[in-house]
């Protein structure tokens, strides 16, 4: 294998993989109940305003997509299947699938909760070329977990998410570096990560369709149309990047906070209102392709004594739910000395990318690697309004309709394979 070869420049090995599990919830589902094997199965709320959070290939045979209404799923499909999501228990199948990756690879990011990037250009030697500790990878998975999973891998992380996306289902498929500009060439333009329906419309107008056309734009004709973004996006294009696992975003932060009217007295509604507030967070931070690994929490009774707690997170989250186990903790902890509580904020630290090295925010509002649910909440949200899906205990149409949160509308669908 020629990237085993010794001496070669290290940056040449296509040893940036990224792993992605096939339909991850819907695989879990299947995996757990074998009579729903072969059948259209999604995961998602039942109700009239439900929707799907995830699709099994069977599904998506019929155009079924996560996000979609599941009014719409069932017309696509009448024989559809619909499980109830149980979201604790893709979380410990997720933690074991990342345990099982930490014990073959060191450098390991996961950025989803059924994703992750590995580098494994050091693993050579205990392991063999990409290509074998992809396939061992996803041979361990499916062996001791009883999932399918598909493997990209480039010599950039972004390449690498784009080959495990053609890989799928069930696939794997290593670009080696001198192949990554021929890859790429036929593939639309979407495909990059940062390149959302806005640039495809702009590039769209001049004729640019597949990556080997927007390769022969002059620099000045990119920039005027994908904005300070456009060399990172030109050097994916041309094959020429090399970035590999992810950077931190220097300790910024970002959160909520407010005032209320009348003292809050009642454990039960300073919970609702928090876990709101942790929801409101973490899709801002989903929204900015973020990552938090801290979280605060800000207090302040009526006679304006404030405190501030913190908690460091094992795992770095955009999840409004773990956002909101923690900011819960806190509180739980200081409610004998606070009883009233006129102020309260959240706020979510130490921030890292999620994916990319591309702000995609401000860019595309899609981020690679969202949490599939909560992204089917947050479009969900969209489009129907909170209400429409608050988890039981949260829903409370007093709360006042998210705001700070830009109407970022986006004909994408969160990535979901
Ligand atoms: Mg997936």
């Amino acid at each position: 294998m020629q990237a085993a070869r010794t001496g070669e420049d290290r940056t040449e090995i296509p040893g940036i993989l990224h792993l992605d599990m096939d339909a991850f919830f819907a695989s879990i589902e299947v995996r757990d109940d074998p009579a729903l094997q072969g059948r259209r199965v999604v995961v998602g709320g039942a109700g009239a305003r439900g929707v799907v959070a995830a699709a099994s290939y069977p599904a998506r045979e019929r155009g079924i997509r996560s996000a979609m209404p599941m009014s719409t799923a069932r017309r696509l499909a009448p024989d559809l299947v619909i499980v109830p999501p149980r979201i604790d228990h893709y979380r410990r199948v997720s933690a074991q699938v990342m345990e099982l990756l930490h014990t073959v690879v060191a450098e390991v990011e996961q950025i989803s909760v059924d994703e992750a990037f590995l580098d494994v250009r050091g693993a050579q030697r205990l392991f063999g070329p990409p290509e074998q500790v992809a396939a061992l990878l996803r041979q361990r998975i499916r062996e001791e977990l009883g999932l399918p999973s598909s493997v990209g891998g480039s010599v950039s992380r972004a390449v690498a998410k784009i080959a495990s996306a053609q890989a799928k289902p069930d696939g794997l498929l290593i670009v080696p570096a001198q192949r990554t500009a021929a890859f790429l060439a036929p593939l639309p333009v979407g495909v990059i990560s940062g390149v959302g329906p806005r640039a495809q419309a702009g590039l769209e107008k001049l004729g640019v369709r597949t990556i080997g056309q927007l390769r022969e734009l002059p620099p000045s004709t990119l920039a005027r149309v994908l904005g300070p973004r456009a060399p990172k996006i030109a050097r994916i294009a041309d094959g020429t990047d090399r970035t590999g696992l992810g950077r931190r975003v220097r300790d910024r932060s970002l959160g909520t906070e407010r005032t209320w009217d009348e003292d809050l007295t009642d454990p039960a509604e300073v919970r609702r209102r928090l876990t709101v507030m942790a929801d409101d967070v973490a899709r801002d931070l989903r929204r900015r392709g973020l990552i938090a690994r801290g979280t605060v929490l800000k207090l302040r009774s009526p006679d304006g004594t404030t405190i501030t707690r913190s908690v460091t997170l094992e795992q770095p989250t955009a999840s409004g739910e773990r956002l909101r186990e923690h900011v819960v903790a806190l509180w739980e902890r200081e409610r004998a000395s606070m009883p009233r509580v006129r102020l309260a904020g959240v706020r979510a630290t130490h921030l890292e990318r999620h994916a990319g090295g591309l702000a995609q925010s401000e860019l595309t509002g899609r981020s690679a690697g969202w949490h599939e649910l909560e992204a089917a909440m947050d479009q969900a949200v969209e489009r129907f309004g909170r209400s429409s899906l608050a988890r039981g205990s949260t829903v409370n149409p007093a709360d006042p309709p998210a705001s700070g949160h830009g109407s970022q509308r986006s004909a994408e669908r969160p990535k979901l394979d």
